[in-house]
């Protein structure tokens, strides 16, 4: 995967390309899907909802440009395994999921593989985590129609934000970065992720 899929493509972050050799893909899918974990595709993990393609899960990490101490807001935990990823290569995670569920078989998996600094909580992301911001960095990892207010505001200074936005079947991967103050945006690509769905988000 890592040899095959992310370095051709231009993934040259070393703490990223070590965290997705060392985080164990296929304990984030159902069984039956375990051949195909490692796969150039995203791959469904029930509730209508997927766990993305390694290649984007990397390009993600990698915009965040995170050096260990940084604490990361991530919305959307899906599988757990964004999470899982971002949580070998900084201080501590804090994810958010909506559907009961997915957060369930996630935090299981996290104890599995003895994942302490991860904690989870279920909610509408799109409002963040108040009591716990500001956040170096955020990744949200369902497609919104907008960036969510309450993101930037809880986004810390220096900090960077990547959230995928546009309508309901393609979106860009945007990157917001604070600096002094001042946000910037940069267009990374095209991707197709699931909704965000919430206060600051599509309608359920
Ligand atoms: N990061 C995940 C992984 O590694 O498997 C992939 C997540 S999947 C593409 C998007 C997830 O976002 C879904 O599990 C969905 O339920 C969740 N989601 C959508 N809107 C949300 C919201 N407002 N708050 C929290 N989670 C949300």
């Amino acid at each position: 995967m890592v040899e095959e899929q992310l370095i051709p493509r231009g993934i040259t972050d070393q703490a990223t390309l070590e965290a997705m050799l060392t985080v164990p893909r296929h304990l984030f899918v159902e069984d039956a899907m375990q051949a195909r974990a490692y796969g150039d595709h995203p791959l469904p993990i029930g509730s209508g909802q997927t766990i993305s393609q390694p290649y984007i899960v990397a390009l993600m990490t990698q915009a965040l440009e995170l050096q260990g101490h940084e604490r990361v807001l991530e919305i959307g935990t899906g599988s757990g395994y964004q999470a899982a990823v971002l949580s070998r290569i900084c201080e501590r995670v804090y994810t958010i999921e909506r559907i009961d569920s997915l957060l369930g078989k996630a935090r299981k998996i996290f104890d599995r593989l003895h994942y302490h600094n991860i904690v989870s909580r279920i909610d509408d992301g799109t409002t963040g985590w108040p009591d716990e911001a500001p956040f170096d960095a955020i990744l949200v990892t369902a497609g919104g129609p907008k960036i969510p207010e309450p993101l930037v505001k809880q986004l810390g200074d220096p900090g960077r934000l990547v959230i995928p936005v546009g309508d309901q079947q393609v979106q860009e991967l945007q990157l917001i970065t604070k600096e002094n103050g001042d946000i910037s945006t940069r267009i990374i690509e095209q991707v197709r992720f699931v909704n965000l769905i919430g206060t600051h988000g599509w309608r359920d």
